[in-house]
């Protein structure tokens, strides 16, 4: 079965760092994107989903009659799974009773929360709108209206950060029981206002091993608390793995719709118009259409299978490619070199592999 993305490209401010697809202060559009939104779902193929994963942006900024108008169309015209598993992100402070109350009714049983520090200073230098007191404030809300899977993103390396601090972060969070965390570096991408902050020496970039130092407390502390590692930068508690991620780690099938959404189907990749205007004008041309070859295959295989902490099977790759794993790629030095293991079937990094996992990963490509 497919999985189903939704793009909502609408946020109430620019964190410091962000560089993805978000819009502030266009409120305006919010209607006219979510009429474009539903008439691009009531174009599409009616696919099989067992996963829908709205996200953005933040989906919950619309207002309820919005977000309830696309889980509608959603929900009329693909053949959902009863038992899909279905997410909407959300950012504390921008939830309320009614919305939460039409994201139960039309079926979204997950919800991921963008906390990323319970530091009030460290929100604040990366221009969170909200404080950790609003976190808390958010889970609650979430658990009143019975949500019963929830994720929690955290950040690592922000500024000024220490090991003290992400360890109260941590704590914090744990008080809150979350049934999953993503837990991700923050990256300093050109031309976000966090980039000026530290090309002008306002803060100073971690190095290298100070980076894995604060991963490694984290993977730790979590993993002492009865949450697995199943994903480099992904925690869950038994049976709450996000099946909606695990679908592009495993090269499955997904549709995504809404502006800058990316799409996988039937080995081509695609995406949607980045400008906003135009996707409101029905601007619904697939761009950048790629099919993959073979090799594109094999390649995504290893690179987006090795971040899982199981790892690829060996038995999986000679299905879909009829080649041996080993004849394509030397996975023999990795294993040597203590930075991969092979283990019933199936080859997967090590902790010594996961720490240079990006420099082995390249290798692939
Ligand atoms: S809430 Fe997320 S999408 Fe919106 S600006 Fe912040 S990081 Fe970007």
């Amino acid at each position: 079965m497919t999985g189903i993305y939704i793009h909502i490209p609408f946020c109430m401010q620019k964190c410091r760092y962000c560089d993805f697809v978000s819009f502030v202060g266009r409120k305006h559009l919010m209607r006219p994107y979510t009429d474009a939104l539903v008439r691009q779902i009531q174009q599409s193929p009616p696919v099989k989903a067992d996963t829908v994963f709205i996200g953005g942006g933040t989906p919950t900024v619309l207002p309820a009659e919005c977000l309830e108008r696309i889980l509608y169309a959603l929900n009329e015209r693909f053949d959902i799974s009863p038992q899909a598993e279905m997410t909407t992100e959300a950012n504390p402070g921008t939830l309320d009773k009614d919305k939460l109350e039409v994201l139960r009714r039309y079926g979204i049983n997950r919800i991921s929360l963008g906390a990323q520090s319970m530091s009030d200073s460290e929100l604040g230098l990366i221009g969170r709108i909200h404080t950790a007191e609003e976190v808390r404030t958010g889970v609650k809300m979430l658990r009143d209206a019975g949500f019963c899977n929830i994720n929690i993103d955290l950040m690592t390396a922000l500024p000024t950060q220490t090991e003290k601090s992400l360890s109260n972060t941590l704590e914090q969070i744990l008080k809150l029981s979350p049934e999953h965390i993503s837990c991700y570096s923050l990256i300093i991408e050109e031309g976000t206002p966090i980039f000026e902050d530290y090309r002008s020496g306002r803060f100073r970039e971690l190095d290298e091993e100070q980076d894995r130092a604060l991963y490694r407390q984290v993977c730790g502390y979590l993993a002492q608390n009865g949450y697995s590692r199943y994903e480099i930068s992904n925690f869950a508690r038994p049976g709450f793995e996000c099946r909606h991620n695990i679908k592009y780690w495993q090269g499955d099938d997904y549709l995504g719709l809404g502006t800058a959404a990316h799409s996988y189907i039937d080995g081509v990749r695609y995406r949607m118009t980045a400008n906003i205007e135009e996707y409101i004008n029905d601007g619904f041309d697939r761009l950048d259409e790629q099919k993959l070859t073979k090799e594109d295959k094999m390649s995504e295989f290893m690179i987006l299978g090795l971040r899982m902490d199981i790892g690829v099977s060996r038995a999986e790759f000679k299905e879909r490619f009829s080649e041996d794993i080993e004849e394509r790629f030397h996975l023999e030095k990795f294993i040597n070199g203590g930075f991969m293991k092979y283990e019933d079937g199936r080859y997967a990094f090590t902790d010594k592999g996961i720490d240079v996992s990006n420099a082995i990963l390249c290798e692939f490509v």
